[in-house]
């Protein structure tokens, strides 16, 4: 069952709390984005207290791929179809900003801050399936203002 557009438990690093959050997409069913109720910020859902990531030692990243590769939903086949989706698409194209108070339709092409350009395969009344470059993402869609 999806949990976009429910409330979550969350910790928010800008509040610096524990706090009620709004699920706002999930990739292969588990909750990854979250916008916090209290100051509206947008951020990656990191469960509802940060004390494991506090246990482990910060490893700064220098780039220099040293570091473990960061585990990613990327998938070939996934890519391949963006990367069509994409190509295939004409100059005068309307590309619409993500809003998740906006509705969509099958079909649309939105621009996400974060994943980039996306496209829409599917839609409820309220979230959507979209096709990124790195993967499908379920997302809020036609949801009311919440937060600042
Ligand atoms: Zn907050």
């Amino acid at each position: 069952m999806s949990l976009v557009g429910k409330n979550i438990d969350a910790f928010c690093s800008r509040c610096g709390f524990t706090l009620a959050h709004i699920v706002l997409y999930e990739v292969g069913g588990v909750v990854r984005g979250v916008k916090c109720k209290t100051c509206g910020a947008e951020h990656r859902y990191h469960g509802p207290t940060p004390e494991k990531r506090r246990l482990a030692p910060a490893v700064r990243r220098n780039g220099s791929g040293a570091a473990a590769p960061r585990l990613k939903a990327v998938h070939p086949a996934d890519a391949r179809q963006w990367e069509a989706k994409n190509a295939a698409m004409t100059p005068d194209a309307v590309v619409w900003d993500y809003k998740w108070t906006e509705r969509y339709e099958k079909g649309d092409a939105i621009a996400h801050p974060r994943f980039g350009r996306g496209f829409i395969e599917s839609v409820t009344t309220d979230d959507m399936e979209v096709l990124f470059r790195e993967g499908r993402k379920r997302m809020a869609m036609n949801r009311p203002e919440i937060g600042p």
